[in-house]
């Protein structure tokens, strides 16, 4: 295939200071849940980026000193020379592939917990942890200033040591030292640090030219920066201090990657921003600066990125969530296959791996991740190991990823699917307000499996086991989904809630199917992740009164961990939802509920002529038990396996589901030497220990 001469632009070389990168593809920093904690899951994630096309490959924030330790949160570390060794695995790892690894050094400040090291958070003033924690940060003096810059000098010099190539200073997401001390509410000080913005700039500036000083003259020196905090006059903005900052410090660095704070605000879901969200904030820079800029912005368009870079927006188009989503996309860009790009669907179960410290997953990339441990590479997979035909039940998020790999691989695949259109929850979902993105999990898989001679597609098929049991099959996957249960079992109620059996009980899959509903109307939300303040939104857009009932004390509670928490309130707060925290709903009755305070049991009520249960799913698993019982049956239709995979056999995330209908692809044939430990474990070598 032959490129669009019109995405040429895209790969032209770029000089940054000493280094010159390939193309103009930017993974800029971005966590992983990996970090130090798996040194080698990380280096493997990284260097299969650079695998991809993408011309620099950068670490996540990598701390320079202990007192800036955000354990339990996995990042990047050089706080001794014994952290050289971990960071060049991951160097090196992208170097084979022609690519430039740059490190973002940073200081954590007022945001270091410093729970593991136990040294007193620093910051530019006295104040209070920011992360709602007992403790507190204390004012730096000029010795403490001195020794910072110091500690930052020899960082940098062991991130060239480590064979980097661009070396970060970073002042962005409210969350480093540098931009503590930018920043007037945190700055409190009246000394030549503080007070004027040329003083609050002071340290910025000499930090700046102590690295350039220190690693200047092989590595290239980067900026990153918040240009914006979207906390109007009570914080940077770009059309203030962002742009004055900017202006001062404008040909210092070799690189300017500039973005907005703080992460939510910088990583918003598709359910909040559009693609190039971005441009309003940092369209100014390339105004004030000769030297290249890198922004975000979700861009999985090539036509979005030609025209950032046509537009004299930004030279280089970073990405963090595209190029985990997809970590070939340059190279599909450059090869003509824009198509095939697997594009990010900006729901951020990315973020939700490093906020619950655990390495990331990724819902349209199966393989992220697992590069090293389990040896999974997103373009590549094994031929078939046998001629065996696959019967997959099921085009939801797991039969479709399944079916696609398991065609991949070469095998004769059929797929069949009880409605008649693909996609199970997603394609449900995907019509929830802000959801539309979604059905690109379903858009993708269609689009791959569609010119594969080998996978049969049957929409409109609903197959029973004696169906499965007359056709002439060697394996059968079961991906038939989970639905939502109707009767309040869940987090908090373990046994149905009394009332619950009336016919003005409604669960989502009536609402999908178009039930009638009348106001006013009780959303029941024990599932604490999106699905009950959508569903609550969506019923408010279709004029009905809604109350939004939940034990939790906050509104969509789990989606802190995707960063949308806040404004998911915010916006259900905004349509005039009715909010009700920390309350169970203990009966339904015949035209309101009534409910119990989940502290002190003291009950109220509340009117409902609808209540929606959105408390917890169960596999629909009928299929799986009836062709499992017996065993003689099976082998007699010439059956030699059956698995079930996804929801319908435990009701999870669409990642999850995705993921399972990966591995079963790759196992098919092959199955894991060891199933009790079907990955690699990290283990830190025996000569490490010390007694
Ligand atoms: P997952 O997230 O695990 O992929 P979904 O619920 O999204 O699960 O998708 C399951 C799909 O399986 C749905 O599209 C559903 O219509 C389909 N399905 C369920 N039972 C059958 C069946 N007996 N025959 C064919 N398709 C089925
Ligand atoms: Fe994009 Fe969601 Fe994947 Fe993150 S998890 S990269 S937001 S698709």
């Amino acid at each position: 295939m032959t490129r669009d001469a019109l995405y040429d632009v895209l790969f032209e070389p770029v000089k940054i200071g000493p280094v010159t990168a390939r193309n103009r593809f930017y993974q800029v920093p971005h966590c992983n849940g990996m970090g130090f904690n798996w040194p080698q899951t990380h280096a493997k994630m990284r260097e299969t980026k650079a695998e991809g096309g993408w011309a620099v490959i950068c670490t996540e924030e990598c701390m320079i000193h202990p007192t800036s330790d955000y354990t339990p949160e996995p990042q990047a570390r050089l706080w001794d020379d014994y952290d050289i060794r971990c960071l060049g695995l991951m160097v090196e790892g992208v170097h084979r592939h022609g690519a430039l690894a740059g490190v973002q050094l940073a200081h954590n400040g007022v945001g270091a917990q410093n729970l593991y090291t136990r040294m007193p958070p620093i910051g530019p003033s006295h104040q209070a942890s920011v992360e709602n924690q007992p403790t507190h940060t204390r004012g730096m003096s000029k010795t403490d200033i001195r020794e910072f810059r110091r500690w930052h000098r020899d960082a940098a010099l062991r991130a060239k040591k480590a064979d980097a190539d661009i070396i970060y200073v970073y002042a962005g997401h409210d969350s480093t030292l540098l931009m503590h001390f930018l920043s007037a509410r945190r700055n409190q000080r009246s000394d030549e640090y503080g007070g004027s913005l040329e003083n609050r700039v002071r340290l910025f500036r000499e930090v700046l030219e102590e690295t350039r000083d220190a690693v200047g003259d092989r590595c290239a020196i980067a900026i990153r920066m918040a240009v914006d905090e979207l906390l109007g006059p009570d914080g940077i903005t770009s059309d203030g201090e962002g742009r004055e900052i900017i202006e001062m410090l404008a040909e210092m660095p070799d690189l300017w990657d500039v973005n907005v704070s703080s992460w939510e605000n910088d990583s918003q879901t598709s359910r909040f921003s559009d693609e190039g969200f971005q441009e309003q904030y940092v369209g100014f820079v390339k105004s004030v600066t000769t030297k290249p800029v890198v922004g975000v912005g979700r861009f999985t368009s090539p036509d979005a990125m030609v025209s950032q870079i046509n537009r004299g927006v930004l030279d280089m188009i970073g990405a963090a969530r595209p190029s985990i989503a997809d970590p070939f996309l340059p190279q599909k860009i450059e090869q003509g296959r824009e198509d095939e790009i697997r594009e990010c669907i900006g729901c951020n179960t990315c973020v939700s791996g490093q906020l619950t410290f655990t390495p990331m997953r990724c819902t349209q990339n199966p393989t992220i991740g697992e590069e090293w441990r389990r040896k999974w590479h997103p373009e590549k997979i094994a031929a078939k190991g046998s001629d065996d035909s696959i019967l997959i039940v099921g085009a939801g998020p797991a039969g479709l990823e399944a079916a696609r790999a398991l065609g991949q691989r070469g095998y004769p695949v059929t797929l069949a699917e009880a409605q008649t259109e693909a996609g199970g929850r997603v394609t449900r979902e995907s019509q929830l307000p802000g959801l539309a993105a979604w059905a690109r999990v379903r858009d993708w898989r269609l689009g791959r499996i569609q010119p594969m001679a080998n996978v049969e597609f049957y929409l409109d098929n609903r197959l029973t086991a004696a169906d499965i049991l007359a056709m002439d099959y060697r394996h059968v996957i079961l991906a038939t989904g989970a639905r939502w249960r109707d009767s309040g079992v869940g987090v908090t109620n373990w046994q149905a809630i009394p009332g619950a059996d009336q016919d003005h009980m409604i669960t989502a899959e009536d609402i999908f199917a178009g039930s009638e509903i009348n106001g006013p109307v009780v959303v029941f939300d024990d599932d604490n992740y999106y699905m009950g303040a959508l569903l609550a939104e969506q019923l408010k857009l279709a004029g009905h009164e809604v109350t939004l009932v939940t034990p939790a004390t906050q509104v969509s509670s789990w989606t802190e961990h995707t960063l949308e928490q806040h404004r998911i309130q915010a916006h259900v707060l905004e349509l005039g939802i009715e909010v009700v925290t920390s309350k169970n709903i203990t009966r339904i009755g015949s035209d309101s509920v009534e409910t119990a305070c989940v502290y002190t049991d003291k009950a109220g009520t509340l009117p409902a002529a609808t209540v929606v249960l959105v408390t917890s799913r169960q596999p629909n698993d009928e299929l799986l038990l009836e062709l499992n019982a017996d065993a003689d049956r099976l082998a007699d239709a010439g059956i030699k396996s059956v698995n079930a995979i996804g929801d319908c056999l435990c009701p999870s995330t669409i990642a999850a589901a995705v993921h399972d209908g990966h591995r079963v692809a790759r196992e098919m044939d092959a199955p894991p030497a060891n199933p009790d430990m079907p990955f690699r474990r990290e283990i830190i070598s025996l000569e490490d220990f010390e007694s």
